[in-house]
């Protein structure tokens, strides 16, 4: 990578190692994105994650599931760097050890996490939602500046097709439907060039046909980048995830195809109470 694109990702005074993190530059020359392993975060006493180990292989759509309070919520804070574990590693590829760098070096690194509310800028229309979410990227240079806009404004165009916001490009945010809102801020992340993507219950509260859409755009999205999906849409996990893991209290309960996870005895008692 050139120099002085790495030099602009580094505040200057910033010890080298941590912080120096080039986005793009994550290896995973094992095939995996994400290794999380014997992770434990206690909140006074008690263990929000238990030992939590969970691998995500590069270009996986994975699911994961479990009940209310399983820390479901708690492991994508530890993967963002929001919350620090107290015991265990985390990985991002091979070589970047997340517990080591904050949530903005997290970001840039190359993990977008979208929470559950949609956080869109309601008075602009789609298309500055998109180049704002793009603006943030601190590697444009001010020299290429011409170049890169002709190139960005391709960008935004190809992302408003990729989530279909195409016909409501010059729309302003807040007129859209809540599941567009939800891939309008799907698209702001796909902006960031993630190769990490966190989503957390991206279908509560669409249309029976708003889910189905979602799922065919993760399903698109999936494999150019890895995808981590927190959901409790069952129809929706089975027509997504190859792979669905099932937490609970903190660590994993099973692992496996829905059809696996969903005849798992441990599972029926933690979710039927039998
Ligand atoms: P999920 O997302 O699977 O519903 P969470 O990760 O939000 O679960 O929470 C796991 C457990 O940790 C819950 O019992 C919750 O009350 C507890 N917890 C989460 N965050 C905190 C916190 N900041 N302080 C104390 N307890 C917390
Ligand atoms: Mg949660």
């Amino acid at each position: 990578m050139n120099s002085a694109v790495e030099e602009t990702l580094v505040p200057s005074g910033s010890p080298t190692g941590i912080g120096h993190v080039a986005s793009g530059a994550v290896d995973v020359s094992h095939g995996t994105i994400l290794y999380l392993d014997d992770i434990t975060v206690s909140f006074d006493g008690f263990k929000a994650l238990n030992a939590l180990t969970l691998t995500v292989n590069v270009g996986e759509l994975r699911c994961v599931i479990g009940p209310n309070g399983a820390g479901k919520t708690t492991m994508m804070d530890v993967i963002t760097g929001k919350t620090r574990p107290d015991e265990g590693t985390a990985f991002f590829g091979q070589s970047i050890d997340l517990t080591r760098l904050t949530e903005p070096q997290i970001a840039h690194a190359g993990i977008g996490r979208k929470f559950q509310k949609p956080t869109v800028f309601e008075n602009h229309s789609v298309f500055e939602n998109l180049e704002l979410a793009m603006k943030s990227d601190k590697r444009v240079f001010a020299s290429l500046r011409a170049r890169r806009t002709a190139e960005q404004i391709e960008r935004i165009v190809e992302t408003m097709e990729t989530i279909d916001l195409l016909p409501q490009a010059d729309m302003a945010a807040g007129l859209l439907s809540h599941g567009q809102k939800q891939w309008l801020e799907i698209g702001m992340l796909l902006m960031q060039e993630p190769q990490l993507l966190l989503l957390d219950e991206p279908v509560a509260g669409m249309t029976d046909e708003e889910t189905a859409k979602t799922a065919q755009l993760l399903k698109t999205l999936a494999g150019s980048r890895s995808i981590v999906v927190v959901e409790h849409d069952m129809e929706f996990i089975s027509e997504i995830a190859a792979v669905v893991t099932v937490l609970h209290e903190g660590s994993v309960l099973a692992e496996g195809s829905m059809d696996e996870v969903q005849s798992d005895e441990r599972v029926i008692e933690v979710y039927l109470g039998r």
